[in-house]
């Protein structure tokens, strides 16, 4: 199997696409001879088959690198990482349409209403953390005039990043937290996503980061992802991905005691007030669940409606994902909602419209079955596309109201007061995002502080800020990226105490 494979991207352009292992800055063969098929889940058709890392020898490869790479990293000073980190972005920059294509292609996401955006993320966030690198102090303490203690931050070593497939690039780039920290790190990418990341390895070479500080390698969860878990020389996992990965994770882990990052699933409520600004609370509920096919762990997928204004909200919300949310080809600019990432994702989600409409939900956009365009399309009637799909009249009953589809599909419940909003608003086991639209300001602040959940938007939905920390409570996980609290989850903070004349 070749290192390397020339591929034709829908706009024309071709590229030479990476797939083996990058270990060291070089792109080397598996061990072994698995390899996993990318699938184009806008056709269906297989893009690429990219060498599957062993989970023995492999692994080992790619933690060692990192491992040697440690010290000279951990010591390099802060100006010239900072440096190699800008560099990095500016060669993103240059290369945004290219690796919005490739990302595209291999998602599903349209090219220009989603695909640019995530790779414009990975740009920011490189940026972002490059300019924490110069500036990240510990404390200093003075208990008494004997006495000086203060804290060092150390990076931990070898971080796992595990990344999963609805956002490669952009989930990846919060990750990069690690290395602006002073460690290194071995990348898997999800079985579904492993092209971008791949192209995205030329970079950080030609960048001039050593050999080492960033590897990736492509590789099932079972075998790769639980072997980076369970390797007693990886120091820390940042993981991505769904509740039920993320406890399996947790368990192995254990076997070092390694610090983790769980960034998990969510089923985030958005409730409206009747006092909202009406036609954003329509557009920001639409937004927050129908952007990115509804592959947003923090999709608010569970919209509460007051029940005054519920039934001119569904009409409203009915009109506008219709005139607003065209589906079809990823490569075409009017598009907004392609195909889901893959044939079981697609079959999970019209499973859960199924199981919704078998319940007595109502169906007042959408359903089962392929959209007219696609059903009807030579070119895409084998992608993995669902109707953005809005479902009335839910309550907790339905079991659409209680689980994460992950896909374009919103419920819709009525409530009367703020104590049965909230309470709805919790009534779920996880705890990830959340939204309220309001003007009164004293209940937007009162539903914030109230509501179990690691982020709340205000009169917005999803609109994610990378200054401010990501993350969840309850079964969506622990630890928090981006933002100046995503440092303190890649370093172990020392303890100094200087005795400054204390005779015993
Ligand atoms: P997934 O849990 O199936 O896979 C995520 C990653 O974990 C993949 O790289 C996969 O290969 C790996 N993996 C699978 N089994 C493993 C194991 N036993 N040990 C180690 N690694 C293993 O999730 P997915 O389907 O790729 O992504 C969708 C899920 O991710 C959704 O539940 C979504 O809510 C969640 N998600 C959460 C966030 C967040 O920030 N909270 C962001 C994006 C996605």
């Amino acid at each position: 199997m070749s290192l390397f494979k020339e591929i034709q991207l829908p706009s024309g352009k071709s590229y030479k696409q990476p797939l083996g292992l990058f270990i060291d800055n070089e792109f080397i063969k598996a061990s072994g001879n698995e390899s996993i098929d990318s699938y184009n889940p806008a056709t269906g058709e297989v893009i690429a088959s990219v060498m599957a890392a062993d989970a023995g020898a492999d692994v080992d490869k790619a933690v060692a690198a990192a491992r040697k790479a440690f010290p000279g990293w951990r010591d390099t000073p802060a100006t010239e990482k900072r440096d190699l980190l800008l560099k990095l972005a500016a060669l993103v920059e240059e290369n945004v349409e290219i690796l919005a294509e490739v990302e595209s292609l291999d998602t599903g996401k349209p090219v220009a209403q989603n695909a640019k955006y995530d790779i414009l993320e990975l740009v920011e966030v490189l940026k972002y953390y490059a300019g924490w690198v110069d500036k990240s102090t510990g404390q200093s303490f003075v208990p008494n005039a004997k006495k000086l203690t203060y804290t060092l931050h150390q990076p931990l070593g070898v971080v796992g990043c595990i990344i999963p497939f609805n956002y490669p690039l952009a989930m990846m780039s919060w990750k990069w937290t690690a290395i602006a920290t002073g460690n290194t790190a071995v990348f898997k990418s999800a079985e579904q996503t492993p092209l971008s990341i791949l192209y995205f390895a030329n970079l950080v070479k030609e960048a001039g980061f050593p050999p080492g500080v960033f590897n990736a390698i492509s590789g099932t969860g079972a075998l790769v992802g639980n072997a980076l878990a369970s390797h007693l020389g990886v120091d820390k996992i940042a993981f991505t991905g769904s509740t039920a990965v993320g406890q399996v994770v947790q368990k192995t882990a254990a076997v070092n005691l390694k610090p983790l990052t769980l960034e998990c699933g969510g089923k985030s409520p958005i409730v409206i007030f009747d006092d909202a600004e009406f036609d954003q609370a329509v557009k920001w509920t639409a937004w927050g669940i129908f952007n990115n096919m509804g592959q947003i762990c923090s999709g608010t997928s569970r919209c509460l409606v007051q029940d005054s204004i519920y039934d001119k909200f569904l009409t409203a919300l009915q009109q506008h994902v219709r005139e607003t949310y065209v589906v079809g080809s990823p490569d075409d600019s009017r598009v907004l909602v392609g195909p889901q990432v893959s044939k079981k994702q697609q079959e999970r989600v019209q499973s859960y419209i199924k199981s919704a409409v078998d319940e007595g939900c109502r169906v007042v956009l959408g359903g089962e079955g392929l959209p007219d365009v696609i059903a009807s399309s030579s070119t895409h009637k084998n992608g993995y596309y669902v109707k953005p799909t809005i479902l009335g009249d839910v309550t907790p009953q339905h079991r659409v109201f209680n689980e994460e589809v992950f896909g374009p599909v919103i419920t819709v419940t009525k409530f009367s007061t703020y104590a049965e909003a909230l309470k709805l608003a919790n009534q779920t086991e996880y705890g990830l995002g959340s939204s309220v639209f309001t003007q009164n300001i004293v209940r937007a602040h009162k539903f914030a502080a109230e509501i179990e959940a690691g982020m709340c938007w205000i009169n917005s939905s999803n609109d994610v800020d990378i200054n401010s920390p990501f993350g969840g409570v309850k079964m969506s996980g622990y630890g928090r990226e981006l933002g100046e609290y995503g440092l303190a989850n890649f370093t172990n903070v020392k303890s100094v105490q200087l005795n400054l004349g204390n005779k015993l």
